[in-house]
């Protein structure tokens, strides 16, 4: 087995579970170590620390499979495999819920592996070397336990380039006939489109969220800003919202999202699809002195790395902002963050500033996070990227 030897002091982390080593806590390594193939770790002293896989191009230079010495091999796969079906078990019921996360790479001790479940087939993303290199052995497992219609890779993440790997999508396993599936959520229905749809297709990790809107909605105007597919919207719906606006700036997605309500026998009336950029729309609503009940926000990733952070809270100040000053009385604000980068302290601070600014006060009625089958595990925190807050106008 090929060896990868640390600097002084640096196994720190590992010692704490955290299953990655950076490039700069090299000490020395064998030669020629292949893209992904399995490493033992040792301490400067000589310590085995852990056995994980190696990514020559990433600056994440190994991912630790285990902190126990013991052969990466099919069983190893199964086992790791078996035990995230199992969590997925315990935390989802299946009589309500088709769609779900399975396997959340490193909060399932499977770094650079996705797994999503919609309805009978999979999609998956293979975001490391380690990953990719166990590719099919994966794939035979993925079979074999959960016997799937089919699975559809879509590893067009941009993560993949740090890894020296080129972005892929297409069939892995069986057949499908179009890339669009319904899932089923607490009787409502969505349709997904695995091949052109964001991320894995659909924004699983908003499911709880969506029930929570849900709730507050009967009877309330809503105001539902990047509204991608109409997830919150049909959810709002399907609890007797008086009227949903659903604003997002793409044509493409407007039409599936216009085919979900349908889906949903939501009646016409009852909704309106607007195409427009939510930034100006806002604008445009406040000038016409327009006032909702209830607001989502729900932007894509405005952090793309540490330089944008300060450029991405004017962001999202700014429609924080202007969605506060188009609440009636009493209205609820849902304002959710999907940056890793964007601490939920940091978040906090941008919403306080925004009230401050729009000269009305607020108070915290919910604390808003990723759905729990996007499993975050204590040793990895960074598995937390999605935050929300939920405020009420005085
Ligand atoms: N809330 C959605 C997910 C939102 S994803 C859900 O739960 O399903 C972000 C969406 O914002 C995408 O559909 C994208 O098309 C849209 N979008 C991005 N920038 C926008 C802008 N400036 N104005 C309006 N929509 C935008």
């Amino acid at each position: 087995m090929k060896k990868v030897v640390l600097h002084k002091g640096r196994e720190k982390s590992l010692l704490r579970k955290h299953p990655w080593i950076f490039s700069g806590a090299i000490n020395s390594t064998d030669e020629n170590i292949e893209l992904g193939e399995t490493v033992h770790i040792f301490s400067a002293n000589n310590n085995f620390l852990c056995v994980g896989a190696y990514s020559p191009h990433s600056q994440i230079r190994v991912r630790v499979w285990d902190f126990n010495q013991i052969d990466i091999n099919k069983n190893f796969f199964e086992e790791r495999i078996k035990s995230a079906l199992n969590f997925r078990k315990s935390v989802i019921d299946d009589k309500k819920y088709n769609a779900y996360r399975l396997i959340n790479s490193e909060s399932d001790s499977l770094p650079g592996l996705i797994v999503d479940k919609y309805n009978d087939v999979l999609v998956c993303q293979f975001i490391s070397a380690g990953a990719e290199r166990w590719k099919q052995t994966i794939i035979e497992i993925l079979v074999e336990q959960l016997e799937p219609t089919a699975i559809y890779e879509r590893s067009d993440a941009d993560v993949r380039q740090k890894e020296g790997l080129k972005p892929v999508k297409g069939m892995l396993f069986g057949k499908i006939d179009s890339g669009e599936v319904i899932i089923q959520e607490d009787n409502l229905s969505y349709i997904v489109n695995i091949f052109t749809g964001h991320k894995t297709g659909f924004y699983l990790d908003q499911r709880e969220n969506r029930k929570i809107i849900s709730e507050y909605s009967k009877g309330k105007t809503v105001l539902n800003c990047f509204s991608y597919t109409g997830g919150f919207g049909i959810a709002a719906a399907a609890n007797q919202a008086e009227h949903i606006t659903n604003i997002d700036s793409s044509d493409e997605i407007l039409t599936i999202a216009e085919r979900n309500f349908q889906l949903n026998k939501i009646p016409e009336n009852k909704f309106t699809n607007l195409k427009a950029d939510v930034f100006s729309e806002l604008r445009k609503l406040k000038s016409e002195d327009r006032k909702f009940d209830l607001i989502i926000l729900d932007p894509p990733k405005f952090v793309e790395g540490k330089s944008s952070l300060n450029k991405a809270s004017r962001g999202y100040k700014d429609i924080i902002m202007l969605a506060m000053q188009l609440l009636n009385e009493n209205g609820l604000l849902f304002t959710f963050s999907c940056s890793g980068l964007m601490t939920p302290e940091l978040f906090n601070k941008i919403i306080a500033d925004a009230a401050i600014d729009a000269g009305i006060n607020f108070s915290i009625i919910d604390r808003l996070w990723q759905s729990t089958d996007h499993r975050v595990t204590t040793c990895f925190p960074e598995s937390l990227y999605l935050k929300g807050l939920l405020v009420k106008r005085d």
